[in-house]
């Protein structure tokens, strides 16, 4: 893969700074004095960011710090590719209109060919795009109006941990309780079915058992005339949640899935605004259950780090009316030049398999972690959407620990003091996200591992039999684990 790093965003300078400063610093006041108290990240990330590069970003204190959060997933070849950089300017150099509304324009043609080219070939034959506002929460907004259009029914079924995004309807289909019920009403007509969360097995069964039982109980939902739902228009799925704690779908739960969807003629949403673009080691996440959806929501990475949203569905639900659900920013040319430059060079440079090797390689490691810290209860994920689950380690916990988010919280806390910005997810905040671009390498991940262990060290939850972490110790030269090839 090609050599992007330029000094000082590299390995060696990241490796040679001291543990970061948060004094106070007049633009996070400023922030904090000017700006909506809804702010979230600036409260546990608080850096005012001036430069970045790749995996790496640097702040107002000229700190570098490693950034796995990566906009949220959005940024698949990290800050500042040079591929994104040298297509935004040749489109700014070309002359052509930058704000189209849905006119076409021959950059849009060579992102929408692009997109068509990298989806699976039978989906794409048969698939319409439609150009929404520019948040993942318009694509969702977008793609459950055309289902309950094309199917004159109501009802959405979602499942518990989802995440889909902040307007009215969206929220209604999250999990997480907090946001959701503080606008008081939502999108009626939705219901929420249990995700299987192998760990926390909704039926307390696990594995196999866990997953015949999910199918059975939405199969009965589906077909019993006294369910008490009626039959929907929708279901909502991510194949692996992100905000709700990176909990990957087992692969014969989505196959059932889409068996029953298909069944009972309703129409699968698959969200991956955050698992699509070769994120998971694919270059959609449904692929790794060799299944299609009816309607695919694309956000995030699809914008190479611009705001674009689409939704990619088959021609048969095509039935809005000219007009039928419209937005002025539908038309950013910029956010097209670079997500067509990200498609290529993902395509092109074998990001995808890169995606897949590395979160293995991540996930190897940090089961390596999870033998001396008990704290660890759970290490999940699919290529680069990695999470960790810390757990209570106090006496009388069950079989399955409780998350303790108050330490993931200092966990957190003691990676952005090494460096590392994480961000933190799922169930009471106890799971450590990890969302690096997905050209991240062996030694990067290697001080990534170790800067985690030297903040669970910090918080004293390492084994007593374990030597105690020292930075730059034999111990964190993250020698351990095996390199893949
Ligand atoms: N869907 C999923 C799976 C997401 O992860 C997100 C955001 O994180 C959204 C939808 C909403 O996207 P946005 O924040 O751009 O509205």
């Amino acid at each position: 893969m090609e050599d992007i790093q330029l000094a000082p965003y590299n390995l060696a300078h990241f490796r040679r700074q001291p543990p970061r400063q948060f004094e106070a610093d007049p633009l996070l006041q400023r922030q904090a004095a000017r700006e909506s108290n809804a702010r979230s990240y600036p409260r546990r990330i608080p850096l005012a960011l001036k430069a970045a590069q790749g995996l790496y970003v640097q702040d107002t204190r000229e700190q570098l710090f490693m950034d796995c959060l990566a906009g949220a997933g959005t940024l698949a070849l990290g800050h500042n590719h040079p591929c994104t950089l040298a297509a935004m300017r040749a489109t700014l150099d070309s002359g052509v209109p930058l704000h189209t509304l849905d006119l076409t324009t021959p950059v849009k043609d060579l992102f929408v060919e692009t997109l068509f080219a990298a989806l699976p070939p039978a989906f794409a034959a048969e698939a319409r795009i439609q150009f929404c506002g520019p948040t993942g929460a318009d694509g969702i907004e977008a793609a459950i109006k055309l289902a309950k259009i094309a199917t004159g029914r109501k009802g959405v079924l979602c499942f518990s941990g989802g995440y889909h995004g902040m307007t009215h309807g969206a929220l209604s289909l999250m999990g997480n309780l907090g946001p959701k019920q503080l606008p008081g009403s939502l999108m009626p007509d939705v219901q929420v079915l249990p995700y299987p969360y192998d760990y926390r097995c909704p039926f307390a069964l696990g594995g196999e058992a866990g997953i015949d039982a999910g199918l059975s109980y939405i199969g009965q939902l589906l077909s019993d005339p006294e369910s008490g739902v009626p039959l929907p228009a929708a279901v909502v799925v991510e194949v692996v949640q992100g905000e709700g704690g990176v909990i990957p779908a087992p692969v014969r739960w989505l196959q059932g899935l889409r068996k029953l969807t298909r069944e009972h003629g309703v129409v699968l949403i698959i969200d991956e605004v955050q698992s699509g673009i070769g994120r998971t080691g694919r270059m959609f996440a449904f692929e790794h259950a060799a299944i299609e959806p009816d309607v695919l929501v694309l956000s995030k990475a699809i914008g190479g780090g611009l705001p674009l949203a689409v939704v990619v569905y088959r021609q048969a639900l095509d039935v809005w009316t000219p007009g039928a659900h419209a937005g002025t920013f539908r038309g950013n040319q910029l956010a097209m030049a670079a997500g067509t430059a990200t498609l290529r060079y993902i395509r092109d440079e074998g990001v995808v398999a890169n995606a897949e090797r590395m979160g293995d390689y991540l996930m190897t490691r940090l089961r390596q972690l999870q033998r001396d810290y008990p704290c660890i209860g759970d290490v999940r994920g699919r290529g680069l959407m990695v999470g960790v689950e810390i757990v209570s380690t106090d006496a009388g916990q069950g079989r399955v620990p409780a998350g303790d988010g108050v330490l993931a919280k200092a966990v957190q806390q003691g990676c952005l003091r090494e460096g590392v910005i994480l961000e933190l997810g799922g169930r009471h905040g106890a799971v450590l996200r990890f969302l690096p671009p997905l050209t991240i390498g062996c030694e990067e991940i290697d001080t990534l591992v170790e800067k985690l262990e030297i903040a669970l060290a910090a918080q004293a939850v390492r084994k007593r039999c374990a030597q105690p972490v020292v930075a730059g110790s034999p111990a964190s030269t993250g020698e351990a684990g095996a390199i893949p090839a």
